[in-house]
């Protein structure tokens, strides 16, 4: 075994489970299993060295690209770096791990996604409660709650921040382990901490430190879960970068009292920030109301989507602010302009802190801030108070802008060795060395002429040569008479060469010029980073103001795009919504015009909304735009209807389409009756409910049986508003108990089909409808009359009190499928279909060919 073999097992031990980058020069090498892994994810050669010990390797300077590509995994990377240029003991140079690189801990701006948070979770599983943390060490966004010990709210959380990788303690009691098995479900990688590190005082050490500070309660870190839940966080925080962090915010704790609980399906469902089919953020409410500039901007908006206010005087002022925005919108307008050359202020500063900083980061953050100012007056400028108060929240710095100006130059070089970074003028040190190596040659010849004059000689020259360096040379004929400072370096035959203490500075100034060049960048570049950290609060502050004003300017903005109106709040128990419409359907799915619809619940008259109605009709649409805009509402934005006075929902539940979760082992029935019971377990009578098709999954009775009672322990228990859409008819009778009120969706029965009305009325649906959306599909038609007559039978059968048994045996036994009954066939029908008194020749002989084919 090599020494360096043996130096990198004694590395390797520690990190069992990570891949190693061994640096050697230029490369970052990966030996044994590591090289084996790596070789085949990356698509790279995989060789042997001496002993054929396996190996790969990539260039060090593009490693950034492969870590990206290992992480992606779930896999983490161990950057193990020389420690030394020359070894200072033995043979080989000191090496260490100085930064393990894992999907939830990424700085890297080129691995990140540009305007996504990227979080880190550490998740405790406590008795009764669940403990948990989300850090996205980038932006230094730090989030602190405790929930419940409940499977669909920690689903909800989970979904909600979205964690790239979570630090797990399972804790010891049983069935702690459906938690693992949902955070592996949606393939996020887990780590656990050494169990001895969750202890409450070794914990709370790490927070101080990390934050500075002699206790915890003055961050609100205050029950021992929560200081175990923020330690873990910090503390694998530290593991993995090796050094302290110390850019994050404040924990922000998110206090269920103040933020209304999402679960899982309810985000799933209602398409927020993820659409259903592709599961990209497209076609989602997110784009809806995204008119953001800044990439604080954009996050802030998705995490208010995601936390719905629940207490109205936050709502409101939301509301009021989001108002000037959308009234004075010249200005919105305008703004957004200048938000548009604000930069991710909030991960330049993480940066800055790291020190992974290049030269044009300063230039970015210094438009930043000349963006932010013009901001500033601007809104100072405005007569109305809100905007004002806007202005004084934006921390001025002015200072710092002009420090950065004074320093950098415009247009930076990419690093110090590749060119000038301090501005011209900053150091007259830095100028001079510049000069002099720029301008030696000039330098030279003043020099020359300066003391050909001094010494009356005009055959004086400077002159170079290695061994010498600079020297002065005059002929012995005219050096008789030679100033005091000068030193004798050589005697010629006939010529005396001379140095001068100003040419020896010259000297070792232009042959160490370039190295001293490099020192004072990055001198000069250190200090400017130290400048600015000590406004890093105020500039984690300006991201946090900027990313709030671009959130108002968004939502002003999409309010008039979309023609939202504000909404009311009221405390009596009424909804009434004039003309709502479906933002994400309307804007993106709907071919003509969105047709618009009321939603009223008055109390104790009208609790439930039976829902029924053709297929295609626009149930789903209806009671899915219910719970949106209820949404929206308690987001503080304005919303698609002409008038919309609503009470608060303490949460929103919906139970909607039927999804397989095979990944989880659950069927499509399981699902929904896991769902069901999470609503009815938490629902209250300040909550809304959006169901559609329950007891769809499983046989026509026991289904029906299962909606028919869940209306009504809704109506009797939980008496929450609750819009219920749903196939089976014979729930309409459930219409003629107070509290429930029978809708259906218009449609225009006419001589070929159905035309959808999408409008809601009060009244229950007298058909389905569902053998004409059939026919639209392109069922053939043979199938349709078919289905058309078994309908009748059963209807008729039905009317006469048989049992659904003895309806199947009788249809298989009385019915052939007529499959080539002339009149319905396909050809019959085209042929009929033709008109022969316009027909032209071409388009007959082009219809002959179609029968053909349909024959075919
Ligand atoms: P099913 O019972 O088959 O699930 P449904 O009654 O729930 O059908 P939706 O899925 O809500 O019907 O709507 C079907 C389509 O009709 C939607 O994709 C949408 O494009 C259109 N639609 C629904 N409501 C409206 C509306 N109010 N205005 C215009 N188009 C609408």
């Amino acid at each position: 075994m090599t020494p360096m073999i043996r130096q990198y097992l004694d590395i390797k031990k520690n990190y069992p489970d990570d891949i190693v980058f061994f640096r050697m020069g230029d490369f970052y090498e990966m030996f044994f299993e590591d090289a084996k892994k790596a070789s085949k994810i990356l698509d790279i050669a995989l060789t042997a060295r001496q002993n054929d010990v396996p190996m790969c390797g990539i260039p060090f300077h593009a490693a950034d690209n492969y870590i990206g590509r290992i992480i992606k995994t779930g896999l983490r990377v161990a950057i193990c770096e020389q420690l030394e240029t020359v070894p200072s003991q033995g043979t080989i140079v000191k090496r260490d791990v100085v930064r393990i690189v894992t999907p939830g801990t990424i700085i890297e701006s080129h691995l990140l996604q540009s305007d996504d948070n990227n979080f880190l979770a550490s998740i405790i599983i406590d008795k009764n409660e669940i403990g948990l943390s989300f850090v996205d060490i980038s932006t230094g966004d730090f989030y602190l709650s405790t929930i419940d010990k409940s499977l669909e709210i920690f689903r909800g959380e989970i979904t909600k921040f979205d964690p790239k990788e979570v630090v797990f303690f399972e804790g010891k009691s049983a069935n702690n382990d459906i938690y693992s098995e949902f955070i592996k479900s949606k393939n996020i990688p887990i780590y656990k901490l050494n169990e001895w590190l969750f202890d409450k005082d070794y914990m709370e050490t790490t927070i101080c430190e990390t934050f500075k500070v002699k206790n915890t309660k003055g961050l609100g870190i205050q029950t021992d879960l929560e200081i175990i839940t923020s330690g873990a966080i910090l503390q694998y925080l530290k593991e993995t970068h090796k050094k302290a962090i110390d850019h994050l915010k404040n924990p922000h704790k998110v206090i269920s009292k103040m933020y209304m609980i999402l679960d899982e399906s309810t985000i799933s469902n209602l398409e927020l920030v993820e659409n259903q089919q592709d599961k990209t953020k497209n076609r989602t409410l997110l784009s809806v109301l995204n008119f953001t500039k800044t990439p604080m901007g954009k996050r802030a908006l998705e995490r208010n989507i995601l936390q719905p206010l629940l207490i109205e005087e936050e709502i409101e002022n939301r509301l009021n602010i989001i108002q000037y925005f959308f009234e004075y919108h010249t200005l919105t307008t305008s703004l957004q302009e200048i938000l548009k050359e604000i930069l991710d202020i909030e991960r330049l500063v993480t940066r800055f802190t790291i020190g992974k900083i290049q030269p044009r980061n300063f230039i970015a953050l210094k438009n930043s801030l000349s963006a932010s100012e013009k901001i500033k007056e601007i809104l100072n400028n405005q007569p109305d108070d809100n905007f004002k108060n806007l202005a004084k929240r934006i921390p001025s710095l002015k200072n710092l802008n002009q420090r950065i100006s004074s320093t950098i130059e415009n247009e930076p070089a990419l690093s110090p060795d590749q060119g000038r970074i301090i501005r011209k003028g900053y150091s007259s040190e830095l100028d001079h060395l510049y000069e002099l190596k720029t301008n030696a040659k000039n330098w030279i010849l003043k020099y020359q002429e300066d003391e050909k004059r001094k010494v009356g000689s005009n055959t004086l020259k400077i002159k170079y040569n290695r061994v010498l360096g600079y020297y002065i040379e005059i002929s012995k004929a005219q050096a008789t008479n030679i100033p005091d400072d000068y030193m004798r370096k050589q005697t010629l035959v006939s010529s005396e060469r001379f140095t001068t203490s100003k040419l020896q500075e010259f000297e070792t100034d232009i042959l160490s010029s370039s190295d001293k060049i490099i020192a004072i960048e990055k001198r000069e570049i250190e200090n400017l980073r130290e400048d600015l950290l000590l406004r890093k609060v105020d500039l984690q502050e300006l991201a946090k103001i900027i990313g709030e004003i671009d959130f108002y300017s968004s939502m002003a903005t999409a309010a008039i795009e979309n023609n939202f109106i504000r909404p009311t709040f009221n405390q009596n128990n009424v909804t009434h919504i004039s003309e709502g419409r479906h933002p994400i359907v309307e804007k993106y799915y709907t071919k003509e015009i969105f047709i618009p619809n009321d939603i009223n619940f008055d109390g104790d008259n009208n609790i439930i909304k039976l829902i029924t109605g053709p297929n295609m009709a626009g149930k789903s649409t209806y009671i899915r735009m219910a719970a949106i805009i209820q949404l929206m509402a308690q987001v503080g934005s304005f919303v698609p209807a002409s008038k919309a006075d609503i009470v608060i929902a303490d949460r929103i539940f919906t139970r909607v389409g039927a999804s397989d979760n095979i990944s989880r082992g659950e069927s499509t029935f399981l699902v929904e009756m896991n769902e069901t019971a999470n609503i009815l377990n938490n629902a209250t009578n300040k909550s809304l409910i959006i169901m559609d098709e329950i007891g769809r999954g499983t046989s026509t009775y026991d289904g029906l049986s299962i909606a028919w009672a869940v209306v009504l322990y809704i109506l009797r228990y939980i008496k929450a508003r609750t819009l219920f859409a749903t196939h089976y008819h014979e729930l309409t009778e459930l219409g003629s108990k107070k509290g429930i009120v029978n809708y259906n969706v218009l449609v225009k029965e006419q001589l070929h089909g159905v035309e959808f009305l999408h409008k809601v009325i009060q009244g229950a649906a007298d058909k389905s409808y569902g053998i004409h959306v059939a026919k639209l599909a392109g069922i053939p038609t043979t199938i349709i009359s078919q289905a058309e007559r078994i309908l009748q039978k059963l209807e008729n059968d039905s009317k006469n009190s048989k049992s659904s048994k003895n309806i199947d045996v009788k249809i298989e036994e009385n019915e052939q499928l007529d499959m080539f009954n002339a009149s319905n066939h396909l050809v019959i029908q085209a042929i009929k279909s033709i008109n022969l008194q316009e027909i032209t020749p071409i388009d007959a002989l082009n219809e002959l060919n179609r029968l053909k084919k349909l024959i075919e």
